[in-house]
């Protein structure tokens, strides 16, 4: 009898599998074309749907993915600012469709209110937005017949219409952003690039250990951000990408150093990290020189691998 093969080992739980499945480093929602092949079904589903989501369901990026058709799974991307409420009458739900003339239309829900008046009797106010009063006698009949069943009865002319227009509605939005969900989702990237890079001992690393634990941690907060003791900078709307701010690429990878050092990622202009992988390692200018870039298209999708001179003559081609 012979032992059965172990299989592949997943980067994530570390347990092994016969078959491993396609993870994209950089969501596929937002263009990452970069594939690996070293984490588990169970993993996989469980990055998309707790982790890589804080990066790719929030209103700034959801504008730019609106922006460049970036649909993902959905079919049907609507745009960050689809929905909102009426300043001026915080009840009045409100849609904005952009159409081909700017800036589109907003057309108001449809309200129905019960309340009864300073007399006691039962009244009921219906708002509704003017392109539909079409739909305004089918709703009364629904209404009656909501009332006949309370033993009420309603007098559909008995309803006074009221026309009211307002020049400039002013909308209001509600946006949620997960700050450590975005840090968790930045540093699941950065993991899967070490992990590619430097194989197994990097997953035996206690800096690894480390970000895995954060990384999988469904209710990671600041003091567990603290505890992973990350040596770099994570950036949020931020200016740090000055060191390869000359590479413009939608996303961009920087594996620096060889064997790899720190990595590099960029997110459009919106998040970016630098991160040390050793605990205890410098970059000189020697590991700079050696940069491996992966510089991504996100509407095609592509991305292509460069070299630091490659990338040089490629966005400074006078120097
Ligand atoms: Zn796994």
């Amino acid at each position: 009898m012979t032992d059965s093969p172990p299989g592949q080992q997943c980067i994530f739980c570390l347990n092994f599998f016969q078959e491993l499945t396609d993870e994209h480093i950089i969501p596929d929602a937002i263009g990452g074309s970069l594939v690996i092949r070293r984490v588990c079904k169970d993993c996989n589903s469980y990055l998309g749907s707790k982790v890589d989501v804080h990066l790719v369901s929030n209103f700034l990026v959801e504008i730019v993915r609106f922006q460049k058709g970036l649909t993902g799974r959905r079919k049907n991307l609507k745009h960050p600012l689809s929905y909102g409420k009426l300043v001026s009458d915080p009840n009045v739900g409100i849609k904005w469709e952009i159409g081909e003339e700017a800036p589109g239309k907003l057309i108001l829900d449809t309200n129905v209110k019960y309340y009864t008046d300073e007399n006691g009797a039962q009244r009921v106010a219906i708002s509704l937005d003017a392109t539909k009063e079409v739909e305004l006698p089918e709703i009364l009949e629904k209404i009656a017949a909501r009332m006949l069943k309370k033993g009420l009865e309603m007098d559909p002319a008995s309803v006074t219409p009221i026309h009211r227009s307002t020049e400039n509605p002013e909308v209001s939005f509600t946006h949620t952003i997960n700050l450590i969900g975005i840090d968790q989702a930045v540093l699941k990237i950065v993991y899967e690039i070490a992990s590619e890079e430097l194989g197994s001992d990097y997953i035996q690393s206690e800096s690894s250990k480390r970000l895995r634990k954060f990384i999988m941690n469904p209710s990671a907060n600041l003091s567990d951000l603290a505890e992973l003791k990350l040596r770099g900078q994570m950036d949020f709307l931020s200016k740090f990408r000055d060191i390869f701010d000359f590479v413009k690429s939608d996303h961009l990878i920087a594996i620096i150093g060889q064997p790899a050092k720190a990595i590099y990622v960029r997110i459009f202009d919106f998040y970016g990290a630098l991160v040390l992988i050793d605990d205890d390692a410098d970059i000189g200018s020697e590991h700079i020189e050696s940069t491996k870039f992966v510089e991504f298209d996100v509407v095609v999708p592509s991305h292509s691998i460069l070299n630091m001179s490659q990338v040089l003559s490629k966005h400074l081609p006078e120097s």
